[in-house]
């Protein structure tokens, strides 16, 4: 598999940084999974949007979902002949995101998106992906996802707390995608992480290989790092900058 990453600012963009959204190609399969603010224009540098075999969000909050309508209108007025995406969401998504359109917004998106919930315990193949979920600590219902292929496997934490076990979810994995909102000198409420938080929890999984995404856009990339390094031990660490690729496993 490899992993692209659209976007990693954590809460709001940045400049040059886009909120969070990656780009997911294993084979001949196309993911795009979270779709902050300004991640569907960072998409369409790697993909014709149309080929995207499926959407899927981690949770409704706008800095993980907010493209969703951009992209609807890009379907619904520029693609046309029945074009719908598949996207893949917690439960009550398409009302929550019908929300903040015109009475019936619901309706409205499904006429760009099919519309198909995941939970915690749900094992679901998407283009030969296997999926499985983790509900996080977060405000909202959020999951943390488990992207398998005979090749490799991928953890991405989404937005999370401590207190969910990412550890034993991510077991394994080639690569955790983790979180990392907070730093030593700047922590706050247990509804993310920080850099160093998510280095333990990457060591504690044995996972291969960290990648340090939501980083709150006002902070230093780089000092979460090397936080996240302090606290790693051999385990190689880098930024989710926009742009960079990351090969899980072997092809
Ligand atoms: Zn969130």
């Amino acid at each position: 598999m490899r992993l692209r990453v659209l976007g990693s600012s954590g809460g709001y963009p940045g400049p040059g940084r886009p909120s969070s959204g990656f780009f997911l190609e294993h084979e001949g399969a196309k993911l795009w999974i979270d779709a902050g603010n300004g991640t569907f224009g960072e998409l369409q540098r790697a993909v014709d949007f149309t080929r995207v075999d499926a959407l899927l969000l981690s949770h409704i909050h706008a800095d993980h979902c907010a493209d969703v309508y951009p992209l609807h209108v890009a379907i619904r007025y520029g693609v046309g002949g029945g074009f719908k995406l598949p996207l893949y969401a917690p439960p009550g998504s398409a009302e929550r995101l019908g929300g903040l359109l015109n009475p019936g917004g619901a309706d409205q998106l499904a006429e760009a998106f099919d519309f198909h919930a995941i939970d915690a315990g749900d094992e679901i193949e998407i283009a030969g992906v296997r999926f499985t979920f983790l509900r996080t600590a977060h405000p909202i219902h959020c999951l943390a996802m488990r992207a398998e292929t005979a090749g490799g496997t991928l953890t991405y934490s989404a937005d999370t707390g401590p207190e969910a076990d990412l550890a034993g979810f991510a077991h394994g994995s080639d690569l955790l995608l983790c979180e990392a909102t907070y730093q030593d000198s700047h922590m706050g409420a247990p509804i993310h992480l920080s850099a160093r938080q998510a280095a333990g929890i990457a060591r504690q999984a044995g996972v291969r290989e960290l990648a340090l995404t939501h980083v709150w856009p006002t902070l230093d990339p780089q000092v979460s790092v090397r936080e996240a390094r302090e606290e790693a031990g051999d385990l190689p660490v880098r930024w989710a900058e926009p742009g960079a690729v990351f090969e899980i496993g072997h092809p």
